[in-house]
């Protein structure tokens, strides 16, 4: 996430030194912050705990239920999971 966030960051100074403006450094910069967006931890909504006591939930962006295994990605839309319950 470092590396994106450092990428974007690079990107958006070099954009603004030279007045880029065309779609591409646009599109650029949207496809980073997804990824940033996609590789910072989201907690799960409506965490709740199964039948075999396994932590549960849905995808905080799509919606998909997740059961806490070993991943910490959704594996519909890729987006990294917080599995903390407070
Ligand atoms: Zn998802």
């Amino acid at each position: 996430m470092d590396k994106y966030q450092e990428a974007l960051d690079y990107l958006e100074c070099i954009t603004k030194a030279f007045n880029v403006t065309n779609d591409i450094s646009k599109l650029s910069i949207e496809n980073l912050q997804d990824l940033i967006d996609k590789a910072t931890p989201k907690k799960l909504t409506e965490p709740y705990f199964d039948g075999y006591e396994v932590l549960s939930g849905y995808c905080p962006i799509c919606g998909l239920e997740q059961e806490h295994m070993n991943d910490d990605y959704c594996v519909d839309c890729g987006q990294r999971l917080d599995w903390s319950v407070e």
